[in-house]
C-alpha cells in the first residue's frame, strides 16, 4: 500500500516527465526541421517594394517568401499601403523547392508584428505572435478547420485575373460543412478549373462555392436539401491548385462577390496554453537566436519588434 504522499509525489513525477518529454520531442521536431531543411535568415530593411527588398538578399526566394509576409501583414491592412522604406524586417525560412517561412519580425512606420511557425493543438501549422497568441483571427463558422487564409478576396484589376473569394490553407481530406443552410445547384462543373467542386444557393439568394475538393460527399447533387453545419465534401488539390485548400466564394443575389471574412465575421485569436506554451516558447528562443546570428543589412539597423 502506498502512503498517500507518496502517490501525490509520484503522480507529479509522472506529469513532469510527460511535460519534459512533451517539450523534449517539440525541440527534437524543432531541429529536425531545421537540419533538414537548411533554414536561412534574413535582417534587412525595406528599399523599394518588399519583394525587391528580399530579392536583395535572396534572389531566388525573395518574390515567394514577400508573398507569405504579406498574408500576414493583410490582417493589419492593405499590404501596399502599410510597408514603407525604411522599415526593418527579419525572417526565418527554409530553401526547398518551394520557401516557406518560419519566423518574421516586423518594425515599421505603420505596422509592427511578430510571427512565428508553430504546430497547434490540433496538428496544423500556424502562425502565432511572441505571446503565443495565434496570428489570425479566427474566421466564425468557417466551412473548414484551416491553417491559414493564403489569399483574400480581391476585385478584378486592369490586367489581372482578380479572386472572387478565399483560399483557406488546410489538409488534404479534412471535413468541408455547410456554412448556412441551402440547396445544391451544382457538383463538378468545370473541373480542369475548379476540380470537385459544389454550389449551392441559400434563403434571399445568396449563393456559396466551394472549389478544389479531393472528395464531393454522398447524396450531395444537385437539388439536393442541407443543413446549416452538414458535412458536404472534403478539402483536396483538384484541378487548377498547387496545394491543398478550401477555395470558398460567396455571391449576392446582386450578382456581386461578398467578402466571406466579411459576411462571416472573426474571433479574436486564443493563446497557446500550458505545455503547449511553453513549448512554443522553446521553439521561439530558437528562432530569436537564429535572427540574432545573422546581422542586419542597412545602417541604421532598428531591432525587431521584440526588442
Ligand atoms: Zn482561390
Amino acid at each position: 500500500m502506498i502512503s498517500p504522499g507518496i502517490q501525490g509525489r509520484m503522480t507529479l513525477l509522472a506529469i513532469e516527465r510527460e511535460i519534459g518529454f512533451y517539450i523534449t520531442m517539440h525541440a527534437i521536431v524543432f531541429m529536425m526541421l531545421l537540419t533538414a531543411a537548411d533554414p536561412s535568415v534574413i535582417r534587412t530593411r525595406i528599399k523599394g517594394s518588399l519583394t525587391q527588398s528580399l530579392e536583395r538578399s535572396d534572389p531566388l526566394n525573395g518574390q515567394m517568401l514577400a508573398m507569405q509576409v504579406e498574408r500576414l501583414v493583410r490582417w493589419k491592412g492593405d499590404p501596399c499601403r502599410k510597408i514603407h522604406a525604411g522599415d526593418s524586417i527579419s525572417v526565418v525560412y527554409t530553401r526547398d523547392a518551394m520557401p516557406e517561412l518560419l519566423a518574421v519580425e516586423y518594425k515599421g512606420l505603420e505596422v509592427t508584428f511578430d510571427a512565428y511557425r508553430h504546430q497547434d493543438s490540433d496538428g496544423m501549422m500556424r502562425f502565432f505572435d511572441g505571446t503565443g497568441y495565434r496570428y489570425e483571427a479566427v474566421l466564425n463558422n468557417s466551412p473548414t478547420v484551416y491553417a491559414q487564409v493564403t489569399e483574400w478576396m480581391q476585385c478584378k484589376q486592369r490586367g489581372q485575373r482578380g479572386h472572387k473569394g478565399i483560399d483557406l490553407k488546410s489538409d488534404t481530406g479534412t471535413p468541408v460543412v455547410a456554412p448556412f443552410a441551402g440547396t445544391v445547384t451544382r457538383v463538378n462543373w468545370s473541373r480542369r478549373v475548379n476540380g470537385l467542386c459544389i454550389e449551392m444557393v441559400h434563403p434571399g439568394g445568396k449563393i456559396t462555392r466551394f472549389l478544389h475538393l479531393s472528395e464531393v460527399a454522398k447524396g450531395i447533387h444537385r437539388g439536393a436539401h442541407v443543413a446549416k453545419g452538414q458535412h458536404i465534401g472534403r478539402v483536396g488539390s483538384t484541378g487548377r491548385s498547387s496545394a491543398p485548400h478550401l477555395h470558398y466564394e460567396i455571391e449576392g443575389s446582386h450578382g456581386r462577390p461578398i467578402d466571406p471574412i466579411k459576411l462571416h465575421g472573426t474571433s479574436p485569436p486564443t493563446q497557446l496554453t500550458g505545455t503547449q506554451l511553453t513549448a512554443f516558447q522553446q521553439v521561439l528562443a530558437n528562432y530569436n537566436r537564429l535572427i540574432d546570428g545573422v546581422a542586419c543589412k542597412g545602417s541604421p539597423c532598428v531591432a525587431a519588434s521584440r526588442r
